[in-house]
């Protein structure tokens, strides 16, 4: 569902990503770990071009990216952004728009979807995340926690067929922390395909098929979450998860 191989990216004469290769299989879970600064966010942003990679290519659900450097044509891209949830550490909630209106907006501005038929769409998805009781209050009531699951809930009203998190539990409290997991946990049980770079090594450990260490640019191993938090082959990785502890 998602390939990405041997891409490479810099910005300016740093090279960011450096022949980076990877498969996610239809319904798996890849969570990838690594240290600040080692390209972990580039690769995602790459993967629905809020990045164009320099060389390499990138499939997302049979779609080709062609890393040329240069953009996708509007049509592609467009297309590509539906198919591809992306979910950031910071929410992007509209401020000026309720939850509920937050969730409807891109089936009613990007697919043309009637309003009605989208409140219904979004209020089934506010409740999968469990915050039906808020669809209509602003963003600004809502805690971290909560304005993250309706990120998460207003990435699904595209269904998408891939997600992407990056971090998306970085800026919470570490109380709500765990709310958040919960819903991406549901999500990988029922089928969604997903790549989440993400701090938390439970998640991984419990949610992921497949854990991926990226250092400077490159994978430096991957494997099974057995494999990598008991078993890791590589120096990189072991002084990674010996800095977390
Ligand atoms: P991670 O998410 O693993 O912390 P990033 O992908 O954000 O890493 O960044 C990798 C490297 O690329 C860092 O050195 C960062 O400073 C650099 N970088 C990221 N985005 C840009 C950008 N838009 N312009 C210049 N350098 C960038
Ligand atoms: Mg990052």
């Amino acid at each position: 569902m998602i390939e990405i191989r041997n891409v490479y990216k810099s910005f300016g004469s740093t090279e960011v990503l450096k022949d980076v290769s990877l498969t996610v299989p239809p319904s798996r879970t890849t969570v990838v770990i690594g240290p600040s600064g080692s390209g972990k966010s580039t690769l995602l942003r790459c993967c629905n071009c809020l990045e164009t990679a320099d060389r390499g290519e990138i499939r997302i659900n049979h779609r080709t990216i062609i890393a040329d450097g240069k953009p996708l044509p509007d049509k592609e891209l467009n297309a590509l952004r539906a198919e591809t949830g992306m979910v950031f550490q910071s929410f992007n909630l509209f401020p000026h728009m309720t939850t509920v209106e937050n969730v409807m907006r891109a089936p009613v501005v990007v697919r043309g979807m009637a309003k009605a038929e989208a409140r219904e769409l979004a209020m089934g998805l506010l409740r999968k995340v469990g915050l039906d009781d808020k669809a209509d209050v602003y963003p600004s009531t809502l805690s971290g926690g909560q304005k993250q699951r309706a990120a998460i809930a207003r990435a699904l009203a595209m269904k998408p067929k891939v997600m992407l998190f990056d971090e998306p539990t970085s800026a919470l409290d570490p109380e709500l922390v765990g709310e958040v997991l919960q819903v991406m946990k549901t999500l990988a049980e029922e089928g969604m395909t997903m790549m989440v770079v993400t701090h938390e090594m439970g998640f991984a450990r419990e949610v992921a098929d497949t854990v991926v260490v990226m250092a400077d640019g490159r994978i430096v191993e991957s494997g099974s979450p057995e494999q990598i938090f008991t078993n890791p082959t590589q120096e990189r990785t072991r002084g990674f998860l010996r800095a977390l502890v």
